[in-house]
């Protein structure tokens, strides 16, 4: 690994300052993915500087303001997982967080990390889609449905630091994760869902994670059989190392039905 200049912000202006003044910096919440990127080299373009946003003050907690359950980006999984008002509010982020790697990964990954790394399989991406979560940033609010623009790409500008993340309350969504195995498993799919509003995100079946137009078109007409019909159509899987298009297709449409609660197909 070449040499990277480390910075430690004290609070989210002197991090904002920084951030915007250092070429070729990169953020570092809890590392559980840069770190691994970096060693490995396979971080494009690779950092001159690294930002150290675990302990800002303003990037960590979980709180209800303004209507919303909000959850800092540098809160770690173990935060969100040992919150009251995260078990209370988003209860599905929390079942989420639970099979993300083990304690060490726990301890470590955060939110903002997840959402900034954008992989297709990021476990708590789907979840934000189906509560139609909001990215704080240090100079806007993005809607989570426009936050993801193509394969592990996102609407952040190169200088723009994810604060925390907004839920709306009073939201009842059901999480369901398929991997290898139970716990310490990359999905193979992913996926978060909401009756009312109709909301179906699913993870590791496209480039993106994605919401599924035709399948909530279905389910807001209150169509369940005919939501599982529709959402093999909405997603785009590949044949990959962890799994086959064609089993993530009948994975999907299984684990939608189980969710739903929706009668098998004759
Ligand atoms: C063994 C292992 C198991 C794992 N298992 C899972 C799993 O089951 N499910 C899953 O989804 N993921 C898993 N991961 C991936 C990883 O733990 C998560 O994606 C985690 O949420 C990343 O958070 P972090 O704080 O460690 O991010 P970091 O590694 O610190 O950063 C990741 C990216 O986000 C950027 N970033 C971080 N914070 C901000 C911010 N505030 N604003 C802007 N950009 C920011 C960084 O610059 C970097 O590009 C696993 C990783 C490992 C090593």
């Amino acid at each position: 690994m070449h040499d990277v200049t480390y910075l430690r912000p004290t609070d989210l202006k002197d991090a904002v300052r920084l951030y915007r003044s250092t070429p070729e910096c990169r953020p570092l919440a809890g590392g559980t993915d840069l770190m691994v990127m970096l060693h490995a080299g396979t971080f494009r373009p690779a950092p001159r500087a690294v930002l150290d946003v675990w302990s800002i003050p303003e990037l960590k907690g979980v709180r209800r303001t303004q209507g919303m359950l909000e959850i800092g980006a540098a809160e770690s999984y173990t935060g969100m997982i040992r919150s009251r008002d995260a078990h209370e509010h988003a209860p599905a982020l929390v079942a989420a967080a639970r099979t993300i790697g083990a304690a060490q990964i726990q301890n470590r990954g955060t939110l903002g990390g997840n959402l900034a790394n954008a992989s297709p399989a990021g476990d708590t991406l789907p979840v934000l889609l189906a509560y139609d979560a909001v990215v704080v940033t240090d100079r806007r609010a993005i809607p989570i449905d426009q936050f993801f623009t193509g394969y592990r790409r996102t609407a952040l500008q190169p200088d723009e630091l994810i604060v925390a993340v907004r839920i709306p309350l009073g939201r009842h969504v059901a999480f369901r994760k398929v991997g290898t195995r139970a716990a310490q498993a990359i999905s193979k799919v992913v996926m978060a869902v909401s009756r009312s509003p109709a909301r179906v995100a699913i993870g590791s079946v496209a480039e993106v994670p994605l919401r599924a137009a035709r399948a909530e078109a279905a389910l807001a007409r209150n169509d369940a059989a005919g939501a599982v019909g529709a959402v093999a159509d909405d997603i785009r899987p590949i044949n990959d190392v962890r799994s086959t298009a064609a089993y993530r297709r009948a994975v999907t449409q299984n684990v939608l039905r189980e969710l739903l609660h929706a009668p098998p197909r004759p």
